[in-house]
């Protein structure tokens, strides 16, 4: 379940793809940080949570 879905380049196929955000509090403080949760490529690409994490900046769009 995500809070956000953008499209994002795919690092793999460079089509668009499909990202979605997740919410997460950090327990320290107040800071909210989005982590893409979920990756959905037309072109079927898989990517690893590590390979998500690089690839994706939600910098570009908060
Ligand atoms: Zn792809």
């Amino acid at each position: 379940m995500s809070d956000q879905i953008t499209w994002e380049k795919c690092p793999q196929c460079g089509d668009s793809a499909a990202v979605g955000w997740v919410k997460v509090r950090e327990i320290t403080g107040p800071t909210v940080v989005w982590m893409p949760a979920e990756f959905d490529c037309p072109a079927g690409c898989d990517l690893t949570q590590e390979e998500r994490l690089a690839a994706f900046d939600p910098s570009s769009w908060v």
